[in-house]
């Protein structure tokens, strides 16, 4: 099953959403938190139904759950049992098929626009111990080590009927290397890979983004690659790079342009959201076919996007 090609066999482009915290946030959540928007699973998950709606009323061909930060060992902290927090992690699953459900039973459908896709978030090992490595990759721990750590939530989510997975804000080619040997456990879903990056080339524990491309290549799982959570001047030398290195269909989600402060949960710095809608016109000339938004984009960027997005399906 790979619904990103499906999408792809009949349209240019796929829409993914944008970000869930900052939706969240506005909504009055608060995720100041280890486990950030995992959080809200627990306390206020109709929250996080009502933030993938708007994403599929948006324009979103995708939702990305919200199981980033979920993770048996992160709940065990709260207390909770591993069937506790194995259950939350199929939880965010079950709230994205909801509005998924919600949005293709009720809406009024422009014509051609295809049904939405679940895709389960898989954040990186340095999202659990939140404290900024989730950037930096250099965790000390070996692949077999990497495997153990995510073989249960992958499990649960596959189990929970998640559309395909989507390995994101990946900083290291080795953590990248351990999640598509565990995919092999799962062969009925395909997964996308996507890195964070530092630079116009390199992902950001220092790999040249066109290595991991062409290391992602051969493996049939492998439905997409690309970075998320990166700035937007980056990501069209960073398309580039992957193009040159890879087959396979080219994901982009970028974050604001602005950086996190992990000891303050804040954010800093310009946002370059204003101009969103052109700049993922560049992304697509540049070769990018499923575009979307990561931290501090909202339901008006995936908007500005699926409108000229949508307009090329003449
Ligand atoms: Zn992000």
């Amino acid at each position: 099953m790979n619904p990103i090609a499906e999408i792809l066999r009949a349209h240019p482009i796929v829409i993914l959403d944008g970000a869930l915290a900052t939706e969240l946030e506005r909504r009055g959540a608060d995720l100041r938190d280890a486990l950030w928007s995992a959080k809200i699973l627990l306390e206020a998950p109709e929250l996080i139904r009502a933030v993938h709606l708007d994403y599929f009323l948006a324009g979103a061909d995708c939702a990305i759950t919200a199981s980033y930060q979920a993770n048996v060992a992160g709940f065990a902290g709260r207390g909770l049992s591993e069937a506790e927090a194995l259950g939350l992690i199929q939880r965010s699953v079950q709230l994205a098929i909801e509005a998924r459900d919600t949005f293709w039973t009720n809406a009024a459908q422009p014509s051609g626009r295809p049904r939405p896709f679940v895709a389960a978030s898989v954040g990186p090992y340095g999202a659990f111990l939140a404290d900024g490595s989730e950037y930096r990759g250099d965790y000390g721990l070996s692949e077999a080590a990497l495997i153990e750590f995510h073989r249960p939530r992958l499990a649960a989510l596959v189990a929970a009927g998640a559309d395909m997975i989507a390995c994101e804000t990946i900083p290291c080619l080795l953590e990248a290397r351990a999640l598509v040997r565990l995919l092999a456990e799962f062969p009925a879903v395909s997964a996308w890979i996507s890195f964070s990056a530092r630079d116009e080339q390199h992902i950001c524990h220092g790999e040249r983004l066109a290595d991991c491309a062409a290391f992602l290549d051969d493996y049939p799982q492998v439905a997409a690659i690309g970075v998320n959570c990166t700035a937007p001047a980056f990501i069209p030398s960073l398309i580039r790079a992957a193009r040159s290195a890879s087959s396979k269909p080219i994901l982009v989600y970028p974050n604001s342009g602005e950086v996190y402060d992990a000891a303050t949960y804040s954010w800093h710095g310009e946002t370059s959201c204003a101009t969103f809608g052109e700049q993922s016109r560049e992304w697509y000339a540049a070769g990018a076919r499923i575009i979307g938004g990561c931290c501090r984009t909202t339901p008006a960027h995936i908007r500005a996007l699926a409108d000229w997005a949508r307009s090329m399906n003449g």
